[in-house]
């Protein structure tokens, strides 16, 4: 018998066994895979001495979510800030470069650079009230609603046909298409244009941290912190019943909704249950991790300043490629997430040597191997690269599933990202985490505020256990 049972040690599972553990409960988390982290893994999935983020690599919320700020994450891992946050190439050897500095990056955009500031200025300014709007659920209304005005009129003018109408050239367009289609879901549209203007705007205001020795030095100083605590995890168990779990006053799920119903469905109210089946999955990813012998040869050198970087042309071909993907086809030429966190950390790889971590959008349940797709999108911006290749491993949508459960069909989000599942995540309730049944909790991205390496799910989740099944207060999460 413990006090409380954590299912799934993502961020938000960790995150909920870290504030259950330092307010002096007993913890038990159980995780179905070998390694503890979920989405915060870092393995050698090519050749012995590359050390790949098998999912997370950058953790623009870490530095602005209320539950890592408290946790003072920076204090116990090791965040590389870059002086770049991402970069966008076009053909020719042209690029943009959102730098930290907004004047710099606005000195560099030419005739749209007016415009960029214009854009995102007014949300640099209000970040913190930008974030507690967007890491909390959408209901009930927050109280700092008026702060968030100027983010949601440019939310609403950028998820409409009306969008980029703002800029004359090319590569400011695709730059905010590029942080845009983060979200998997048609473009233009309300939920892309929330999502990216919240990246871009963070990408002037706090950065985007990489962290050292990759996403799983945040899993292990999760996991260091909780063991302090008394709690403990284990591992290579996947809950599938009950009976699996040890006796608790509160279970809290860091799973897909789907996983939670197979458990403990004979708790849950047939509607409720009835409400998580009519819970969407989205569109998916394709993985691809790559060794290489040297940085790679971008035509624009300005590029390796930046971890991140999005390939995919124009905000016109981006688009088309996204909205191939919503429609279940295949673009030819996807929309490429990229980064080579060994440009900037030497634990990555062999001396000399650099790791490169990519994925790109394909329908839900996808078997295609994207794989030469990719890579030719890499060639396009950086002729010969493809003949710096040392091994590469590709992960398609029923195995990314099979590592992580919660990434139904692919689906690395928790759910599909769609206006009604911003709002009904995953159903319309005051306090989303809390089922109608006495202790059972969902605390993964499923629930709200969703994607994203934030841990708030887990956290708010954690909050509401203590509160309606242990009465007692939120402890200091402070080191
Ligand atoms: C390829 C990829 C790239 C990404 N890139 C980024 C990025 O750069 N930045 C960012 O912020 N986010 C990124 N994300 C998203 C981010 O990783 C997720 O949003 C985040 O990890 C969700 O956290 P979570 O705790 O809700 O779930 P997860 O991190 O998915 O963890 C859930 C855990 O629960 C376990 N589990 C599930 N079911 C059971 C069960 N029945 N029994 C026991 N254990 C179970 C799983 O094995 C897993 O370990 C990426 C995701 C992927 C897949």
């Amino acid at each position: 018998m413990v006090d409380a049972v954590v299912v799934g040690s993502g961020p938000n599972g960790l995150a909920a066994a870290v504030t259950l553990a330092r307010a002096g409960l007993e913890v038990e988390v159980h995780e179905a895979a070998d390694t503890i982290g979920g989405g915060l893994r870092t393995q050698e999935l090519t050749e012995p001495g590359f050390r790949h983020d098998v999912c997370s690599a950058i953790h623009p919320m870490v530095l602005t979510s209320p539950f890592f700020r408290a946790w003072k994450a920076t204090e116990r891992v090791d965040y590389l800030i870059p002086e770049a946050s991402y970069g966008h190439p076009l053909d020719r050897g042209r690029a943009g470069i959102a730098y930290r500095d907004l004047d710099r990056t606005v000195g560099t955009l030419g005739v749209d650079g007016i415009a960029w500031r214009e854009l995102l200025q007014p949300v640099v300014d209000r970040m913190e009230a930008v974030t507690q709007f967007t890491l909390n659920p959408l209901l009930p209304i927050p109280k700092r609603l008026f702060d968030v005005v100027p983010f949601g009129l440019r939310v609403l003018e950028q998820g409409s046909p009306a969008w980029l109408r703002r800029f004359e050239g090319t590569v400011a367009p695709g730059m905010l298409t590029g942080v845009m289609a983060h979200t998997i879901t048609k473009l233009p549209g309300l939920p892309a244009a929330g999502a990216g203007l919240v990246l871009a705007a963070n990408a002037h205001a706090d950065g985007w941290p990489l962290p050292m020795g990759g996403a799983q030095s945040l899993a292990d100083a999760m996991v260091a912190d909780l063991e302090a605590h008394g709690g403990r995890v284990v591992t290579g168990h996947r809950v599938t019943a009950a009976s699996d779990l040890p006796l608790s006053a509160a279970v809290l799920f860091d799973t897909s909704p789907r996983d939670m119903v197979a458990a403990v469905g004979s708790r849950l109210p047939t509607d409720y249950v009835r409400a998580l089946d009519r819970f969407r999955y989205g569109n998916a990813v394709f993985k691809l991790d790559l060794a290489v012998s040297v940085p790679i040869p971008w035509t624009n050198r300005a590029l390796l300043d930046a971890p991140t970087v999005h390939l995919g042309g124009t905000a016109e071909e981006i688009a088309a490629s996204e909205n191939a993907v919503a429609a279940g086809r295949h673009p030819d030429r996807p929309y490429v997430l990229l980064s080579q966190p060994s440009l900037f950390d030497a634990s990555r790889a062999p001396v000399g040597k650099h790791t490169v971590w990519a994925y790109c959008h394909v329908p839900k349940g996808s078997r295609v191997d994207m794989s030469v797709a990719i890579v030719d999108q890499i060639e396009r911006f950086a002729p010969g690269f493809r003949d710096t290749i040392i091994a590469q491993a590709g992960r398609d949508t029923v195995v990314v599933e099979r590592e992580n459960p919660n990434d139904i069909g692919g689906d690395i989000s928790g759910g599909e990202p769609s206006l009604r599942q911003l709002l009904r995540r995953p159903v319309v309730r005051r306090e989303p985490w809390r089922t109608p049944a006495a202790g059972v909790y969902l605390c993964s991205s499923s629930a709200a505020p969703g994607m994203g390496v934030h841990g708030m799910a887990g956290f708010l989740a954690a909050e509401s256990a203590l509160r309606n099944t242990f009465r007692l207060p939120v402890p200091s999460l402070a080191p």
